[in-house]
This record gives C-alpha cells, sequence and structure tokens, in this order.
C-alpha cells in the first residue's frame, strides 16, 4: 500500500460555506503591498488571486484557517480575519 500524497489527504477535507459572509476580506488598495502579492503563491488553498486591475482578491472557500494570511497581513491592516461561525468552514474529517 502507498503512502497517500499531501494533496490527496486534503482533499479529504470539505467546507461548508457561509454564504455572503466571508470570514477574510482584503483592504481596499490601489496596488498590493509585496506580502499581499505573496499570498497568491503562499495559501495551500489557493484562496488569494490577482483581478484584471492587478488588485489581491480572496475567496476563502476552502480555507484551511493554517493562519498564514493572518501572521503576514492582518497587523498591517491588509486583511481581515475571523474564524468562520460555528458549524462553517473547514471540517477535518480525515486529514
Ligand atoms: S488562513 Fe491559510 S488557507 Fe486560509 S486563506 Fe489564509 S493562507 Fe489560505
Amino acid at each position: 500500500m502507498s503512502t497517500p500524497r499531501v494533496e490527496e489527504k486534503l482533499f479529504q477535507n470539505r467546507y461548508l460555506v457561509d454564504a455572503g459572509r466571508p470570514h477574510i476580506r482584503v483592504a481596499a488598495h490601489t496596488a498590493p503591498s509585496a506580502n499581499l502579492l505573496a499570498m497568491t503563491r503562499l495559501c495551500p488553498a489557493g484562496c488569494y488571486g490577482l483581478n484584471d486591475a492587478g488588485q489581491v482578491e480572496v475567496v476563502p472557500d476552502g480555507c484551511f484557517e493554517c493562519g498564514t494570511c493572518r501572521v503576514l497581513c492582518e497587523p498591517s491592516g491588509e486583511i481581515e480575519w475571523n474564524y468562520p461561525r460555528g458549524g462553517f468552514g473547514v471540517l477535518f474529517k480525515f486529514g
């Protein structure tokens, strides 16, 4: 029996979306800072991306709540980060 890859383990997680109440928000900006830009490469769930205007956006559906973006961008006010409401967010069923 082979050892499952990390991607296969992460696929076992489930995420319950709290529609209309994202638990992470990016503050309005014209050009992203280096830290905010880095999140487009660092987020393990791929929640951060660039829009057509070159601004960083977040879609927190699938967020693992690892806290990387919170550590990097919340102290400077570039993002607002809260845990999802009870019953919503990531469900680590098999991870
Ligand atoms: S907490 Fe982790 S998984 Fe969630 S959006 Fe931030 S970097 Fe991505």
